[in-house]
């Protein structure tokens, strides 16, 4: 069924612009041999025709409804007062029948006409279904839907026999009855199918304790499942449906709003609005077109905590498998943090603070979620890395400065490995601890490789 709004603006109904409470929906058919709605429109569009005005007509040629009145004016359709409580929509007639006297005529093209009776029908039981679910209405109560021929018998109206005059005619088995019982199965299927989709887009929600269970689940040890998680935290805080916050303002809609016009493709640039978005605040193009292609798929809300956190799973399986290694054989929080945000997230600011701060994240999290202290707090991961001596006698002492004591021994010249790096006491570049286990050097009379 297409819908096409054209409202009558013009006529004087329209213009006083009086509302009802919808309770019932009057069907007519409009009396004489024309087909085409606009012609109806274009003649009742008018300040001076003041005899009637319909909420909408169903043209024969199409089967397009045109809506010419908001539903929930009061209508001059019934001649009687079904105006205060009916919406009333005309059916036109074919165009090769001819009224020879009251409703009787006469016509030239039995299957012609029936096809057009047969197309306006239809066309107004979806319609009539559309409008009973809108205005909360049972099409099989009595005097819900009613034809004007049946208006009349009931006293709201006056006294035409449309539109069953019609279908009898032309030898359709159509009746009122029949109409209200295929209403009544249309809106029943509208309904199941409005039910079935709300189910579709119903959005799981996640907490903390559960997406740590997820990725426990997907083999990540403690420690990376919390190393992700505070960098999931400092994302989104664990919110599915985050959006971020510059796009909330200039947009001027809440995450929920957001959400909601994407999963009902209202909102048209998600892909490429470049705004964050998410419990790991998926920005770059081609990583939201994926998540939106996986919510699809998998049927949900795109806001869908678990199906974020089975997408998150599947782009690192196959687009970041270090990062995964790593989060499965997590040694420390840290670790697995920082694999998270310098390879996977990559915001902007990667900083030895945003670092510490995401860490420090991660150990919460893993206190909450695995009820464990963390065994490294927020300590650096540091990788080993040579150094060249070019002096004969560099110290190697028992500790990282100068106020340790000296081993008695020296490095010697020539290339070392340094395991750990610590700040101390007479060496501005920091002392190095020797993978040899033989002590610690100066950094500062050593050539970093
Ligand atoms: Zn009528």
């Amino acid at each position: 069924m297409v819908i096409k709004e054209s409202i009558l603006t013009n006529n004087p109904c329209y213009k006083q612009g009086r509302k009802i409470n919808v309770k019932g929906l009057m069907l007519h058919s409009v009396g004489c041999a024309q087909p085409s709605a606009s012609v109806f429109i274009k003649n009742w569009n008018k300040a001076s025709y003041d005899k009637a005005c319909v909420h909408g007509f169903i043209d024969g040629n199409d089967g397009t409804v045109y809506q010419t009145l908001p539903w929930d004016y009061r209508g001059w359709h019934a001649g009687g007062a079904a105006n205060n409580t009916h919406i009333g929509v005309e059916m036109c007639e074919p165009g090769c029948i001819k009224y020879t006297g009251g409703a009787t005529f006469i016509c030239s093209d039995i299957p012609t006409a029936q096809i057009v009776a047969t197309r306006t029908y239809t066309s107004a039981v979806e319609l009539f279904a559309m409008l009973c679910q809108m205005f909360n209405l049972d099409p099989l109560a009595d005097g819900v839907i009613i034809s004007h021929n049946e208006g009349h018998k009931r006293g709201v109206a006056s006294g035409h026999v449309d539109p069953e005059h019609l279908w009898r005619q032309l030898g359709l088995a159509y009746t009122m009855d029949s109409f209200r019982q295929d209403v009544n199965t249309i809106l029943n299927a509208n309904m199941a199918e409005a039910s079935k989709q709300e189910k579709n887009y119903s959005r799981a929600v996640m907490n903390e304790a559960e997406i740590f269970a997820f990725l426990r689940e997907q083999g990540l040890n403690d420690l990376g499942a919390a190393g992700l998680m505070g960098n999931l935290q400092a994302e989104s805080g664990l919110s599915a449906i985050n959006l971020q916050n510059s796009l909330n303002k200039s947009l001027n809609i809440s995450d929920e709003d957001y959400t909601m016009l994407v999963d009902n493709s209202n909102y048209k640039d998600f892909i490429t609005d470049k705004a964050g978005y998410g419990l790991a605040q998926w920005t770059y193009w081609s990583r939201k077109q994926a998540l939106l292609e996986f919510a699809i798929l998998k049927g949900t809300s795109i806001g869908d905590a678990r199906m974020q956190c089975e997408f998150l799973m599947k782009e690192l399986r196959e687009n970041y498998p270090a990062v995964l290694t790593i989060l499965k054989g997590a040694t420390s929080v840290r670790q697995a943090s920082d694999a998270v945000l310098l390879w996977f997230e990559r915001p902007k600011d990667q900083s030895e603070k945003v670092q510490i701060k995401r860490a420090q994240y991660g150990e919460a999290i893993y206190k909450r979620c695995a009820g464990k202290e963390p065994v490294q707090i927020i300590q650096p991961v540091q990788e080993s890395f040579r150094v060249k001596v070019s002096i004969p006698n560099l110290n190697i002492r028992k500790g990282p400065g100068t106020n340790f004591d000296r081993t008695g021994k020296c490095t010697g010249i020539g290339v070392f490995t340094i395991v750990e790096v610590k700040d101390g006491a007479g060496s501005a570049a920091g002392w190095g601890r020797l993978k040899s286990g033989a002590g610690w050097i100066a950094l500062s009379y050593a050539e970093r490789l």
